[in-house]
């Protein structure tokens, strides 16, 4: 991904989650149901679109932390 603006503002959008489900972390497909986990989800296809390793996900695992 070219836009480093555009990957960190997806990073935040994962990193934060869904304020209501915030056991939701984008693992599986949003139910559709709650609009916040659907973006959490775009979020994730857009990122894992552009890469196919993903070097973010230990970070992502460990809570954004390190
Ligand atoms: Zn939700």
């Amino acid at each position: 991904m070219e836009n480093v603006h555009r990957k960190l503002q997806l990073l935040r959008i994962l990193a934060e989650g869904c304020r209501k489900h915030p056991a939701y972390r984008a693992r599986r497909t949003a139910t559709g149901r709650c609009e916040e986990c659907a973006v959490v989800w775009k979020a994730r296809e857009e990122l894992e679109e552009h890469h196919e390793n993903n070097p973010w996900e230990d970070w992502f695992d460990h809570g954004g932390k390190g």
